[in-house]
């Protein structure tokens, strides 16, 4: 059976929030093929596939409240949507936060968005990666500016960022103008 796309996740498996393996999902109780290894915030499942965040019924089954009435008892594959442009329709926010696998990092993490729209998430980066995708580079750098950092120290911290350790960059596209972007953990 074909395994779900995802407008903001496009590759799960790469990007390390899912994995091939067998399993009988908890949501569905279908023998299912890809596990999602991501967070979830609300009740914990013992084992979850793609297609139950796909069609939104994991965020309903694991809300806190056992599903039902009540938005905010929706569990999410991601923490609530911080720093969000005002362009940016409540829908893509909510397809972000309850209908894309999510993904975990080292601090909290932040999902991009650029053009009016979520930006797609392709995966953790350390500076090898990013080497790949200057404009994130230059995004990372002046994100640094803005926090005062200096230019010796902000160099000195991108060099050390890495795909599995700490700290890491997350790498994601634009859907529109097809910008890299990334985010970091402030560590
Ligand atoms: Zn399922
Ligand atoms: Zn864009």
């Amino acid at each position: 059976m074909a395994e779900p796309t995802f407008r903001y996740h496009p590759d799960p498996l790469a990007s390390g929030s899912a994995l091939r393996t067998d399993h009988v999902c908890s949501v569905c109780g279908l023998d299912r093929q890809i596990r999602y290894q991501g967070p979830v915030y609300g009740r914990q499942p013992d084992s979850l596939c793609l297609h139950c965040i796909q069609s939104g019924a994991a965020s309903l089954a694991l809300s806190i409240s056992g599903g039902g009435d009540g938005d905010s008892d929706m569990s999410a594959m991601f923490s609530d949507a911080v720093d969000v442009p005002d362009d940016v329709p409540l829908s893509v926010v909510e397809e972000i936060t309850r209908r894309t696998p999510g993904f975990a990092g080292w601090q909290q993490e932040t999902w991009l968005y650029h053009c009016g729209d979520g930006a797609a998430f392709l995966g953790p980066a350390g500076y090898r990666e990013l080497e790949a995708y200057p404009e994130a580079l230059v995004m990372l750098r002046a994100d640094h500016r803005r926090y005062g950092w200096s230019p010796t120290d902000t160099e000195e911290f991108l060099r050390g960022l890495d795909r599995t350790g700490e700290p890491t960059a997350y790498l994601f596209r634009c859907l529109h103008c097809n910008t890299s972007l990334a985010s970091w953990d402030i560590g």
